[in-house]
């Protein structure tokens, strides 16, 4: 099996997978007592907050461990809703995950104004709007850092600027789910308030994340309990899956994967690049400013792109047909559409997305069959 969609999710690292396990065993006391085993386990999770914070350039009292993506976005959304007095307006951009999009439309249901930024034809947010939409009424901006369906880094640090000058009342949320680790942020110095992470993206285990916060900018809590997290986030914590969120961190951080997955997605791109009818959408492949390493969007022109995905996995090789969550309702993606895609092309794509476990062979077996189905599929055209 050649696996090509780890922007689903990651198969975990093996030193992942033996940190839970291990952890399982040996870390199972409950963080919050008094008595010594459950203080070290709670040393243990201090220092994964601090590797965590620091891959960030997030504060070590800023991080509030969640359970996923869609928890630190809605954390983020919702606990500054619930901060405010008087209608306000939440800008987000058109491309966003349903963890925000679908979250935003509770904050309309609040009474708030909701503004969408628009993309251009690369799938990245237009500053020049953002200038138009964001104002001294804006509670907060929520974009991402990297578009899980085009690879499309987006322009935080101009988006940033404009809420500067524009708006330094409101918060700044990135959900970084598909650029954490791959592509550099660095919170602090970025002036970003929240930035969402999800543990299963980076090899790590399902049901952990984190939500880094800027301590200084106040949230209400979403889920109220014990008090863990400082108020935060009540709920035990899950000692096994945060250690092993910060063994993949730690992993991750060794081994500063961009450069490598850059190369294979380019290695499978320029075997793909001339043939006729095969384009990729999104920023160029090639330029490293725009495009993410890891995600390549691909259109075969005639052919659906579940009909594409169904030929590759008879060959072993596993893609989607857009995220994962949205494949199987079998819609044509909203963000293919807002950048200007027709519904054909929209409809005739895939995404590839890279992780650390694949290699150049795969690579290479994978754009050879890619070159294959299409030759036969493009045949029966569609009309
Ligand atoms: N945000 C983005 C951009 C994603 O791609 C995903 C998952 O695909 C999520 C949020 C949700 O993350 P999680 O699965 O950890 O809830």
């Amino acid at each position: 099996m050649i696996y090509l969609d780890n922007s689903a999710t990651t198969r975990p690292f093996d030193g992942v997978v033996d940190r839970m396990a291990g952890a399982m065993r040996e870390s199972w006391f409950n963080a919050s007592a008094a008595y010594a085993p459950a203080l070290t386990v709670e040393k243990e999770i201090r220092e994964c907050r601090r590797c965590l914070a620091k891959a960030a350039g997030a504060q070590e009292n800023g991080v509030i461990f969640t359970s996923c993506g869609t928890e630190g976005d809605n954390l983020a959304i919702l606990g500054t809703a619930e901060t405010l007095h008087a209608p306000m307006n939440f800008v987000l951009s058109a491309i966003e995950h349903p963890a925000v999009a679908e979250t935003v439309k509770r904050v309309l249901r609040m009474g708030h104004e909701v503004r969408v930024l628009p993309v251009d034809s690369a799938g990245r947010v237009r500053p020049d709007a953002a200038r138009d939409l964001i104002d001294e009424h804006t509670a907060l901006v929520s974009c991402m850092q990297v578009s899980n369906e085009t690879g499309a880094i987006q322009p935080l640090s101009e988006l940033s600027e404009i809420i500067r000058s524009a708006a330094p009342q409101a918060r700044f949320h990135v959900d970084g789910v598909q650029g954490f680790l791959r592509v550099p942020l660095n919170m602090g110095k970025l002036g970003v308030d929240f930035y969402a992470v999800s543990g299963h993206k980076i090899h790590g285990p399902k049901g952990i994340g984190a939500l880094l916060v800027n301590p200084g900018k106040r949230l209400v809590p979403q889920m109220t309990g014990g008090g863990q997290e400082g108020g935060m986030r009540s709920g035990t914590y899950d000692a096994p899956a945060i250690l092993a969120l910060g063994e993949a961190v730690r992993e991750m951080t060794a081994r500063a994967p961009a450069e490598r997955l850059r190369a294979l997605k380019l290695r499978l791109w320029h075997h793909l690049k001339g043939i006729d009818g095969i384009t990729a959408n999104g920023p160029e492949p090639e330029d490293a400013e725009l495009a993410a390493p890891h995600i390549l969007s691909l259109s075969f022109e005639g052919v659906r792109g579940e009909v594409m995905r169904n030929a590759l996995e008879g060959e072993g090789i596993l893609v989607s047909t857009g995220s994962a969550c949205s494949s199987h309702k079998q819609k044509v993606s909203a963000a293919l559409l807002s950048m200007g895609l027709d519904r054909e092309k929209a409809d005739g794509t895939i995404r590839v997305s890279l992780g650390c476990l694949n290699t150049e062979e795969e690579m290479d077996r994978a754009a050879e069959a890619m070159a294959a189905q299409y030759g036969v599929l493009k045949r029966f055209q569609r009309r």
